[in-house]
């Protein structure tokens, strides 16, 4: 993309109803804007990373055997009266009524329609299970008090997949499984996200897991034994199928003591040696559960057994905050300049900035390094504007993309360009050959 045809509507004055870090930076660097309390519009920029932490999440759940489908934002309420949870969901739910006066509603979560859609397919039999359905799609929770931007939006993306099961042993099965794929998920993204022990809330369910990103901002209060941020998944192969693999990754990540508020038993905290006792904010990017047969039996999701006779299902479903996402990387990796994003998600691989943009020689060096990184598969952003050079280095430092590629008159003379890393700031010349062979 040449900056000079892109929309890119960057703020020069900090935004005064920006109180945390990531909400600033995304208002400034134009990555969205507010239409309504928590209800965003997704400018070209935020929408290109959007879309790139959706791909990861995709990616991630499809290596598990999940398959994607797309359920409506709309939902008729009768579904919600059958679990009973018309009634319960309280003021955060969105309700409409169309012009037949059907009551409908904006779904803030979907087992109740997954649960429909099960019972009244064809899957009749237990040698069907198990199944893994999930969906990226927007939800929509009335929030008394939205804020810090998409962080607690009103409208909002999130990735939700429902796992049905014969037996509860396979359903926590699926369980593990889903703690697998998010750590790998979170970490594809440059994140730590730790899982913690936390409460149901309205969905229900003993067993749960919220996945939290450390951050001052963060709404959640945590209590962890510090050993458990030495861990990492890295790129380990698992077989998702394997029960013993996913179990033992569950009880690697979770034999420590990590709690949120909800959840917090101080007796057992105090047995943590006090040397690694943390309290502080976290950041809740995702939450998976177990709740048995909570839906499945009040709306006759059955399967048959080989004795002819039915059960219900075991069902669990599992989150991940898309939207939220992209203010907790930021909150996660930013400096006073702007954000620094982490390869996997960046909008763009590099910014190209010319610095004496109408000279023939830097014009043209610009365009070789432009079109080579493009052949090569990557998406570049140049900056093809007639700007002085201290703007155009604040506006790449401000959208955050992980290296730049200075080319200006003096270095061309000797075949030399810099490339520079956004996170450590290290200057580096080279040919615009060596260069572009660096970022690929
Ligand atoms: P919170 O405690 O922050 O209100 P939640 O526990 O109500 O979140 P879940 O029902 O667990 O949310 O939904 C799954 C994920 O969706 C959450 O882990 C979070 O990342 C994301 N999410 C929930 N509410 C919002 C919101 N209002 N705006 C943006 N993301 C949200
Ligand atoms: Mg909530
Ligand atoms: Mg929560
Ligand atoms: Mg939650």
């Amino acid at each position: 993309m040449r900056l000079s045809r892109y929309f890119l509507p960057v703020l020069k004055e900090d935004p005064k109803e920006a109180q945390i870090v990531s909400h600033r930076l995304m208002l400034r660097a134009g990555m969205i804007r507010q239409q309504a309390a928590g209800i965003y519009s997704w400018l070209p920029l935020g929408y290109k990373v959007l879309r790139r932490i959706e791909q990861i999440v995709h990616e991630e759940q499809q290596r598990a055997g999940h398959i994607p489908l797309l359920m409506p934002t709309l939902q008729p309420a009768d579904l919600w009266r059958e679990s009973g949870r018309y009634d319960d969901y309280g003021e955060e739910m969105l309700r409409i009524r169309d012009r037949h006066k059907r009551d409908l509603l904006y779904g803030p979560t979907n087992e109740e329609m997954i649960t429909d859609i099960f019972r009244s397919s064809n899957i009749s039999s237990y040698k069907d299970l198990p199944l893994t359905l999930y969906h990226i799609q927007w939800k929509f929770r009335d929030e008394i008090r939205p804020r810090f931007g998409v962080m607690r939006g009103r409208e909002f993306l999130m990735k939700d997949g429902y796992n049905f099961d014969l037996t509860k042993e396979d359903a926590l099965h699926a369980y593990n499984r889903h703690l697998v794929t998010y750590l790998r998920t979170y970490e594809r993204m440059g994140l730590q996200a730790i899982p913690m022990r936390a409460d149901g809330g309205p969905i229900g369910g003993d067993y749960t897991h919220e996945f939290l990103v450390l951050a001052e901002t963060g709404e959640s209060e945590v209590f962890y034994d510090s050993e458990i941020t030495d861990l990492t998944f890295g790129d380990r192969q698992i077989d998702y199928d394997s029960k013993e693999e996913c179990q033992a990754v569950l009880e690697e990540f979770t034999s420590r003591y990590a709690r949120t508020d909800e959840t917090h038993d101080d007796a057992l905290f105090q047995q943590v040696p006090e040397s690694r006792r943390r309290v502080a904010r976290g950041i809740e990017v995702g939450q998976i559960f177990y709740f048995g047969t909570k839906y499945s039996e009040p709306m006759g999701a059955t399967v048959a057994m080989p004795d002819g006779s039915r059960v219900p299902v075991h069902m669990g479903s599992h989150g991940i905050g898309v939207s939220r996402l992209l203010g907790a990387i930021i909150e996660a990796s930013h400096d006073d300049k702007g954000i620094i994003w982490p390869e996997g998600v960046t909008p763009f691989h590099a910014g190209i900035v010319n610095l004496k943009q109408g000279d023939s020689s830097t014009d043209s060096a610009c365009e070789a390094i432009y079109a080579e990184l493009r052949a090569r598969g990557l998406d570049p952003l140049y900056d093809d504007r007639d700007e002085r050079a201290g703007a155009k280095f604040a506006r790449m430092d401000l959208i955050g993309l992980p290296w730049r590629i200075t080319v200006g008159p003096r270095g061309l003379a000797n075949n030399m360009v810099e490339l520079t890393n956004r996170r450590t700031g290290e200057n580096e010349e080279m040919s615009p050959k060596d260069a572009v062979a660096r970022l690929v």
